[in-house]
């Protein structure tokens, strides 16, 4: 977040990311990748990390692509002079064909709207859009289905203006560990190339697995490899984390804003859904549930202040979160608390906070919001 430049300094809640770590993530999946590209997927703001810093991080760090999903998100890469192809791997309006053309992105297609709209677009600005067909093979957001494959190409593969550099898909259930249902998916997309290959369809990279893939099925890198959360430490799921060594890449710190004691039998927070049992010192924590601090984590989180575990008392608010430091008594206002992170040897990992939120990772690192000022290392 842009500060007014005549603040002297930031407020105590920040995210620090570790871009050194970052990198050697990638580079960890580019060794792994090996004669496959690494397509650094790099959505939804980073995953919550900031999209040009981390953007600049995955091409220094040998990212051979970029991914996103936003047309803003990658325009804003090219503005920060970026060179490496940009992947809008999700379908977009037509109307924003114009910007797609003139940032030089590649675009996502399955429908004839939009294939039509980006033709038209690059005639117009005489240029040549790079175009990768999506196969919808059981995810059901978007894609072309197996089955419409050559009629779709038919129709609008000679159209002028596209150069079709690409087709892929994207698996419903590998996360989960449904090999079954993601091996069926796999051969219907094979299928479908060879078929289009058939009747003269050439698409020359092609690409279908994210994280997982990378992490558990080389079977499956194809020519690409687009890797997203696993790049910011987290392999998606639990048990892949014996199978890969990553490095977390996001921090979250505060400091204590506030220190008091209260006697037993006292409502702490809104609506008072945690009481006191006897004295007990409570931590007033400027974060709450608008930085992404999710209410979910009410009465059901922890954070560390002096190495130790202090419980999250009473509903996260939106500014606001309580924990309970009756058990840390040097507690004092102005402390380090550390929310996602290490402090004295302890550690809290987004991983943790994600089982407390009934979540998965993506969504504490995503949501954090962008009034949490980043702090790159
Ligand atoms: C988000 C996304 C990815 C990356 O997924 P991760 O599981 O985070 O690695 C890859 N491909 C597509 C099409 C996506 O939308």
């Amino acid at each position: 977040m842009a500060h007014p430049s005549t603040l002297t300094a930031y407020g105590p809640t920040v995210a620090e990311v570790d871009l050194g770590a970052f990198e050697d993530n990638v580079r960890t999946f580019k060794k792994r990748a090996g004669k496959s590209k690494l397509m650094a997927v790099i959505k939804t703001n980073a995953y919550g990390h900031g999209v040009v810093p981390v953007g600049e991080a995955a091409v220094r760090a040998g990212a051979d692509r970029l991914g996103v999903t936003m047309v803003e998100e990658g325009a804003q890469l090219r503005a920060a002079g970026i060179n490496v192809p940009i992947h809008i791997l999700s379908s977009i309006m037509s109307w924003q064909a114009a910007d797609l053309v003139a940032w030089d992105l590649t675009a996502s297609v399955s429908t004839s709207d939009l294939a039509n709209a980006l033709s038209r677009e690059a005639v117009h600005q005489n240029k040549t859009v790079s175009v990768h067909l999506k196969i919808d093979t059981g995810l059901h957001r978007f894609g072309v289905h197996p089955e419409e494959a050559l009629d779709f190409c038919r129709a609008w593969y000679g159209i002028p203006g596209l150069e079709w550099e690409g087709v892929y898909t994207h698996f419903s259930s590998a996360d989960e560990g449904e090999w079954k249902t993601t091996e069926k998916q796999y051969a219907s997309f094979m299928n479908t190339i060879e078929m289009l290959k058939k009747n003269g369809y050439q698409f020359p990279i092609h690409h279908a697995g994210a994280s997982t893939i990378a992490i558990e099925r080389k079977d499956m890198y194809l020519d690409m490899v687009r890797c997203g959360i696993a790049l910011f430490g987290y392999p998606p799921e639990e048990r892949q984390d014996s199978m890969i060594s990553l490095k977390p890449v996001m921090g979250l710190k505060s400091r204590l804003l506030h220190v008091h004691e209260l006697p037993p039998g006292s409502p702490v927070g809104y609506g008072g859904s945690y009481v006191t049992t006897g004295y007990e010192k409570i931590a007033v924590v400027p974060i709450g549930h608008g930085d992404g601090y999710h209410r979910a984590l009410s009465n059901n989180g922890q954070m560390l202040v002096n190495g130790k575990r202090a419980e999250i008392i009473g509903e996260v608010s939106l500014d606001q979160t309580l924990i309970n430091v009756t058990g840390i008594p040097e507690a004092n206002d102005g402390d380090e608390v550390v929310l996602m992170g290490e402090q004295n040897g302890d550690y809290i990992s987004a991983r943790e906070i994600a089982g407390w939120m009934g979540s998965i990772v993506d969504e504490v690192l995503a949501g954090l919001k962008e009034r949490v000022e980043r702090i790159y290392k």
